[in-house]
């Protein structure tokens, strides 16, 4: 029987092939990193080609671990969303680097359309800001400065798609040039209610309809990959943006539910089941799932520095030399000392977004020494998290519970102090790769394993730890009141 699922999950900095049993279980996995091209300050890029291969060799490598290619009921992609591949659909090479998500050339651009007054109308549709986080203008500054794209448009060869539309393209020989509704709605292309790409926003930000893949669901019969690729055609049956994956693996299905991931950044997505979401307070609404052509909705709030801060202590200024020392240091002293860390040191996102923000390091004195410092550092994490909740709360969202993942969810103390600052339970499942879980989930059902969701969380999802609140409210008062006096500093 053919019951084990292939999630290959493309993040920013590697490639991963996971195989996941159909009760959750990973049976195996293999990972290469990704080059990192930084050709100007505040330009990243990657090789689409590079990221083909690798993603190749490691489904490879787990493959034969299941038994091989009959064994595998369905592949599932998750991936660094926003990120944008152009590639020549005869030709199937990529026409240039893929510009990555965390690229800023097209500040100058999305200026302009703010500018311009386009930003309201913008938001009322797609849910998005105009800010060159998003796929859109990225494909318009490869139409201006590319001429390989520009010529590929004008003989309608283009294919513009984000990592998940390139791999499946990829996948199954050049016969499908699809992507998946999360990653659509990351693209400032396609209206929160629209079924495709909206002809208005391709005119506004100069990008050719044509060019673009076709929308579709999340999780069913998808597309199929090339016999000659693994020996046997394999369909494609569940596709996800990372943060939407993580959102499912994290079982957030009934609206209010919520899951913060604290990675290289942070990101807090709230269910709001068949609502169109219209935030008021700079968070952003997006397609949390589309399945059978039904849209459920998330509210999210995107922080762009988490754990990049432990990081930065670590290789920059040495107060650490791993990143779970801070949890240590943390405890080591009942509080910060009065030190309190704004951690904008790629400007500010949610809901401030601001590009010209800069981190402040307040309160330092003589006493001030590493765990200070490092409890700083963590303490920033319920502080950002804290700022969101009340952005989320005035959109008329309060979290219950907040259930938390990502490399950084590791730190208990930080894990506490959520809780503790927040007000509420945080939950935390042993297995903390919601990431591909949730991809997984959604091929699973998309493979006909599962009838739903629910079913497969039921049977996928481990189990969970929890963290109950337990902070005198003069100690939060106090914290909040430091935290706010430090980002006037910003
Ligand atoms: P991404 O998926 O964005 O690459 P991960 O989810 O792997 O990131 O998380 C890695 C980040 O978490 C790193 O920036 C690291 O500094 C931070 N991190 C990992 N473990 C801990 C820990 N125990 N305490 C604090 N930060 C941690």
């Amino acid at each position: 029987m053919s019951d084990y699922i292939l999630v290959l999950d493309e993040g920013t900095t590697s490639t991963r092939a996971m195989l996941f049993a159909s009760d959750g279980v990973l049976a195996a996995s293999a990972q290469e990193e990704l080059t990192q091209h930084y050709p100007q300050a505040g330009w990243v890029e990657h090789d689409a080609g590079e990221i083909w291969e690798k993603t190749l060799r490691c489904a490879n490598e787990v493959i034969p671990k299941a038994g091989g290619a009959a064994m595998i009921a369905g592949i599932g992609i998750t991936n660094q969303r926003e990120t944008v591949v152009a590639w020549d659909k005869v030709t199937g090479e990529p026409l240039t680097r893929a510009i990555v998500w965390q690229d800023r050339r097209t500040e100058p651009f999305c200026a302009e359309l703010r500018a311009a007054g386009h930003e309201a109308q913008v938001q009322a549709k797609t849910g998005l800001l105009l800010d060159p986080y998003f796929s859109g203008t990225k494909m318009r500054w490869m139409m201006d400065n590319v001429p390989e794209v520009r010529s590929a448009a004008e003989q309608g060869t283009l294919a513009f798609g984000t990592v998940e539309s390139w791999l499946v393209f990829k996948l199954s020989g050049g016969a499908s040039h699809i992507t998946d509704a999360s990653n659509a709605s990351r693209t400032l292309l396609m209206g929160l209610t629209g079924e495709g790409f909206d002809a208005e926003l391709c005119d506004l930000l100069g990008v050719p309809l044509p060019a673009l893949p076709k929308v579709t669901d999340m999780s069913g019969d998808l597309a199929c990959t090339d016999a000659a690729l693994f020996g046997r055609d394999i369909p494609i049956t569940g596709l996800a943006g990372d943060q939407q994956s993580a959102t499912i693996g994290q079982a957030c299905f009934a609206p209010g539910e919520t899951k913060a991931t604290y990675g290289t950044g942070a990101f807090v997505l709230t269910n709001q089941g068949s609502v169109v979401p219209n935030s008021k307070n700079r968070l952003l609404g997006t397609v949390l799932m589309q399945i059978n052509g039904v849209r459920t909705y998330a509210i999210e709030g995107s922080v762009f520095v988490a754990g990049s801060l432990v990081q930065w202590l670590r290789d920059s200024l040495g107060v650490v030399g791993t990143a779970s020392e801070t949890e240590g240091l943390a405890r080591s002293i009942p509080d910060s000392g009065g030190v309190t860390i704004v951690p904008a040191l790629s400007g500010l996102g949610a809901p401030h977004w601001n590009a010209e923000a800069r981190a402040v390091i307040a309160g330092l004195s003589f006493a001030s020494g590493k765990a200070e410092i490092a409890r700083a550092a963590l303490e920033a994490m319920a502080h950002q998290t804290h700022d969101l909740a009340q952005a989320f709360a005035a959109d008329g969202t309060t979290w219950q519970t907040l259930r938390i993942d990502g490399g950084m969810s590791a730190n208990d103390w930080m894990a506490q102090d959520l809780a503790n600052m927040l007000g509420v339970t945080v939950e935390r499942p042993d297995f903390v790769e919601t990431t591909a879980l949730g991809t997984a989930m959604l091929a699973a059902v998309g493979a006909g394993i599962y009838p739903d969701l629910q079913r497969a969380a039921a049977a996928m999802r481990g189990d969970v730890s929890t963290f109950e609140p337990s902070m005198e409210d003069a100690v939060r008062q106090e914290r909040l009141s430091r935290w706010r006096r430090a980002h006037q500093a910003v």
